[in-house]
Parts: structure tokens; sequence; C-alpha cells
């Protein structure tokens, strides 16, 4: 196996039962050297009032600008940087940048929520908070302005320490979501016990709505959740129309996707309408 390690720049292990996992080691160097170098770039995609359709905050999302194979998403390295300790690295970077960002906004003159996405591992860290907190401080950004956006995953693999962290979080103002909502193993039990302002509905759900009445009853009931536990509903993956309008229609409160508005750079943000010129209904 090392033979091969030394050939490829690839580790192959098994992780838990059978699940193996391959960390490109080659590129995780390359990662680390590019986040040092200034290469990562966040893009940010709007969060839009699901009835008046208006612009309500942005979701940072990641990217690699690799000086040979271009613009890099942030599947194609994020499982690995998952995997080690580079992720504590990039989301300090990512969560000062998004933050500075939204300090620059505001400055201009523009009032624009951010969301940023949050790991598992960065959130078991007992620096996390401080940290968050101390940028948020650095930059003069009211705490308001941020939600963090974790996954089930993330609340379940450190609940203790997680929960805690996300308490502690909210007392100052921050919000919380919990991202891809469907898609982990939380039992609805656990849902009042959670921390929590928003749930984003998974993509997998929202593209099947119109051809599985199944999926269409999991949103439902969703909302009906959440809207009892006094959270926001967020769905993501809205791709056309009908179901942009069937998804106000049920009660949800904010919608990401393709249909009304893609990941932009930051200096595009301000230049995007505040409704996206679709019909809204
Ligand atoms: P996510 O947090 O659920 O983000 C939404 C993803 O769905 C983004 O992909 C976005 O571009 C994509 N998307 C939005 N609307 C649509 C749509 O209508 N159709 C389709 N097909 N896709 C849509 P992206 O930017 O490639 O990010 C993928 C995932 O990588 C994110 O999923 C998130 O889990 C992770 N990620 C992105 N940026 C960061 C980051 O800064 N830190 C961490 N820890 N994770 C990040
Ligand atoms: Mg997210
Ligand atoms: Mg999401
Ligand atoms: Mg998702």
């Amino acid at each position: 196996r090392r033979a091969k390690q030394e050939r490829t720049g690839v580790v192959e292990w098994t992780a838990g039962l059978d699940t193996t996992q391959r960390v490109d080691l080659r590129q995780l160097t390359e990662l680390r050297g590019g986040l040092r170098s200034g290469h990562l770039r966040l893009h940010y995609q709007p969060l839009h009032d699901a009835t008046s359709r208006a612009m309500n905050g942005v979701e940072a999302l990641v990217r690699w600008q690799h000086p040979q194979r271009g613009l890099l998403p942030p599947g194609l390295f994020l499982p690995d940087a998952e995997r080690s300790d580079v992720i504590l690295e990039l989301t300090d970077w990512v969560l000062a940048e998004a933050l500075h960002q939204a300090a620059l906004w505001r400055r201009a003159g523009h009032h624009v929520p951010v969301s940023v996405n949050l790991p598992a591992a960065y959130l078991a860290q007992d620096r996390a908070v401080p940290t968050i907190l101390a940028v948020l401080r650095l930059e003069r950004v009211p705490a308001d302005l941020l939600t963090v956006e974790i996954t089930e995953t993330a609340v379940l693999t450190h609940p203790d320490e997680v929960a805690a962290q996300l308490a502690e979080l909210r007392l100052r103002g921050v919000r919380v979501a919990i991202d891809d909502f469907g898609t982990g193993y939380t039992s609805l039990g656990l849902l009042p016990r959670l921390p929590i302002d928003e749930l984003k509905i998974d993509r997998s759900f929202v593209v099947r709505m119109h051809d599985s009445p199944a999926h269409a009853t999991i949103i439902d009931s969703v909302i009906a959740i959440a809207k009892s536990l006094g959270m926001k509903v967020v769905a993501e993956g809205v791709e056309d129309e009908p179901t942009a309008a069937d998804l106000a229609r049920a009660g949800v409160d904010l919608l990401q996707g393709y249909h009304l508005n893609r990941p932009v750079p930051p200096e595009a943000v301000p230049l995007l309408p505040a409704r996206p010129l679709v019909p809204a209904v």
C-alpha cells in the first residue's frame, strides 16, 4: 500500500465498517499552499423571500482558483480537506472573508445577511465560538447578520460539544441553520432540543416534489414541524417556477436555487436585482 501511495499520492484506508476513503495527499498539500497564497474565493448565492421574492441574504460558497485547473467547485477538494486539519484553517479563512465582505457591503449601504457553512470538526473545537465572535467584533458586523449552517451529521457526530457551542452562539445573536435537512439521521424527536433558527430542506427532496407524492408529503411535514417549533424553512435547489410557487404555497419562508439566482462573485451581489426577473406568483 505504501508503494502505491508513493506512486500516486493517493492513500487508501478503511474507516469504520466498509467505507473506503481515499485522500489525494498531493492535492491536499497543494490546497494548503493555495489557501495560504490567497487562491481561495467565496461566491455568494442569494436567498429570496418565498412570497415577495426579495433577496434576503446570501450563502457563502467556497471555490479554489487553481492556477492550472481553473475555478474548482468545493466537491473537488472539500471532502479531502474535511478528512484532515486543513478544514480548520480553511474554515477560519471562510469566516474571516465572508464577514469582511459583509462589512464592505454594509459600508456601501447594503444590508446583506450572510450564511456560512461550518463543518462538524470546526464546531467541535473549544476555540470555535470565541473565534467567530472575535471576527464579528473585528469587522464590526452585528451578530444577527451571520447565520451558521451545519449539517445533521455534524450535530449527531459531536452532539454535546456542538449543541453547547450553538447555544452559546445563539445567545450572542448568531443565527443557526441545519443544512441539507432530510439527508441525515436526525430523529424528529431530537429537533425540539436543538438550538436552531432555520431548517434547509435538501435539494434531493425539492427536485422530486413534482414526480414523487411521498417527497411532497415529507416537505409538507417538515414545514409543519419547523413552524410548530418556531423555525424558518428554507428550500434549496429550486430550479423552476412551478417548484418555487408550490414551495411558497406550502409555507416555505425562503427559496434558494438556480431559478432565483446562481452563486456569483462578491462584486456582482449589489448589482443583482433585489427581486429575480421571474414572474412572482
Ligand atoms: P450546500 O451548503 O448545501 O450549498 C448548496 C449547493 O447547491 C452549492 O453547491 C450551490 O451552488 C448548489 N445549488 C444551489 N442552487 C442549486 C440548484 O438550483 N440546482 C443545483 N443543482 N445546485 C444548486 P457548491 O457551491 O458546489 O457547494 C456544495 C457543498 O459544498 C455545499 O452544499 C456545502 O456543503 C459545501 N460547501 C460549500 N462552501 C463551503 C464552505 O465554505 N465551507 C464548508 N465547510 N462547506 C462548504
Ligand atoms: Mg449550506
Ligand atoms: Mg444546503
Ligand atoms: Mg445541499
